[in-house]
């Protein structure tokens, strides 16, 4: 089985790369109660690696909410299809931003089945995106 530890210079990277923000919600962690958390795109369960290319920045409800999924039901067909992969997949190309930002909208099926997966506008991350944005720190 693969290596599930995540070494502090991983960690770093990721944060880095993600600009502190989750890969799926867009939600920033300068902004958040609680930690983030470095997320197995492939689980390791699945035989997933732990490395830069399989990790990705994720709150704690994406986290929570994908735990070992990797893929999910289209909401308007219900054909399986892959989650967003924010390692191989551009954010903007499967996801917008509603008129007043403050809901996530989904442009393809793998949009529509992450955003239903992970439930990308929660009650807390629309109120913190409507307070952002009121304060000019949503979207960055
Ligand atoms: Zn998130």
């Amino acid at each position: 089985m693969a290596r599930r530890y995540v070494t502090a210079q991983e960690r770093q990277a990721i944060a880095e790369r993600a600009k502190g923000r989750c890969e799926y919600c867009q939600s920033r962690a300068d902004f958040a109660t609680q930690s983030f958390s470095v997320e197995h795109i492939m689980p390791v369960s699945k035989d997933g690696e732990t490395g830069l290319e399989n990790l990705a920045l994720a709150c704690p409800g994406c986290n929570g909410h994908k735990y070992n999924k990797t893929d999910y039901p289209d909401p308007i067909d219900g054909a399986l299809v892959p989650l967003f992969n924010p390692r191989t997949q551009r954010w903007q190309d499967h996801f917008a931003w509603n008129d007043d930002f403050s809901h996530v909208v989904a442009l393809t099926a793998t949009g529509r089945a992450t955003l239903e997966a992970l439930k990308l506008n929660r009650a807390g991350l629309v109120n913190m995106r409507k307070a952002l944005f009121a304060i000019g720190q949503h979207p960055r």
